[in-house]
């Protein structure tokens, strides 16, 4: 069985401040290590579970996005790392049984979400897509859907559990922290921490048979409304690309994989 995990910073267990997250910050170096070992146990979780082969996508970051301590690396799985990458769910297909979200946030706006944000919190307001509200983990969850890969396991703080769970009912979570405002939150030990993402990810191994891929309606529509004029200022309208209010693009494709370039393209 395959699996693909795509990672992120601001759901690590101890990750509660913004500058814990930016390379070169105070306590930077200390949450890429807290990250590195949530993917360790992610990945022992799966291949305790059944898997047998395993990509894990460092998606924390703009450019030059290197996160991970290859030192300190799982020797189970292999890693993509940096910049640029076409996808957002980067080289993941038909041939993967489940997708798992590792330290994820919840979408721009969640009262009580540590870190909350989508995509950027210095140029993004919110996102919609068909209409809907969505946050980063849908987004992943739709376009691993795409490809029929069901999204079975996730962990963050209490807020990006809940959200994954609206997503995708079935998912296993692990509820490594409880958010108490943007940049507060109830803690667990680490080692509390590690032994619930083993066991999410053992677990979540036992349902990819039975969890439904996140499926969107073709043609897919993703709005972004930002925040910075000159984000806003420097997207050119092409093909699929509409500037449509003060601020809001929308860029559309035939799936979301297909629109979402266009949203990485500018
Ligand atoms: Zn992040």
């Amino acid at each position: 069985m395959k699996v693909y995990i795509l990672t992120d910073m601001e759901g690590v267990g101890g990750v509660i401040n913004q500058s814990q997250t930016f390379a070169g910050e105070p306590g930077y170096e200390q949450a890429r290590e807290w990250l590195t070992l949530e993917v360790n146990e992610a990945v022992q979780g799966a291949i305790e579970g059944g898997a047998t082969e395993i990509l894990v996508l460092d998606s924390h970051g703009v450019n030059n996005v290197r996160n991970f301590r290859w030192d300190m690396l799982h020797e189970g799985a292999r890693y993509i790392q940096g910049t640029p990458r076409q996808d957002y769910v980067h080289l993941i297909d038909e041939s993967y049984d489940g997708l798992f979200q590792i330290g994820t946030h919840a979408m721009a706006g969640t009262p009580g979400a540590v870190l909350e944000h989508t995509m950027s919190s210095g140029s993004w307001v919110e996102m919609r897509v068909n209409g809907q509200l969505m946050g980063e983990i849908g987004l992943t969850a739709a376009a691993a859907g795409v490809y029929d890969v069901p999204f079975v396991m996730v962990s963050g703080d209490d807020k990006a559990c809940a959200e994954a769970r609206s997503v995708s009912p079935d998912v296993e979570c692990a509820v490594v922290k409880a958010g108490i405002s943007r940049q507060a939150a109830v803690l667990k030990p680490m080692p509390e921490v590690h032994r619930l993402i083993r066991e999410k990810a053992r677990l979540a191994m036992d349902k990819v048979k039975a969890v439904k891929p996140v499926k969107l309606e073709s043609p897919v529509e993703i709005e972004v409304r930002y925040f910075r004029n000159d984000v806003y200022e420097g997207i050119r309208e092409r093909e699929g690309v509409r500037k449509v209010a003060p601020q809001t693009v929308i860029y559309s494709g035939k799936t979301v994989v297909e629109a979402w370039r266009k949203v990485w393209g500018g």
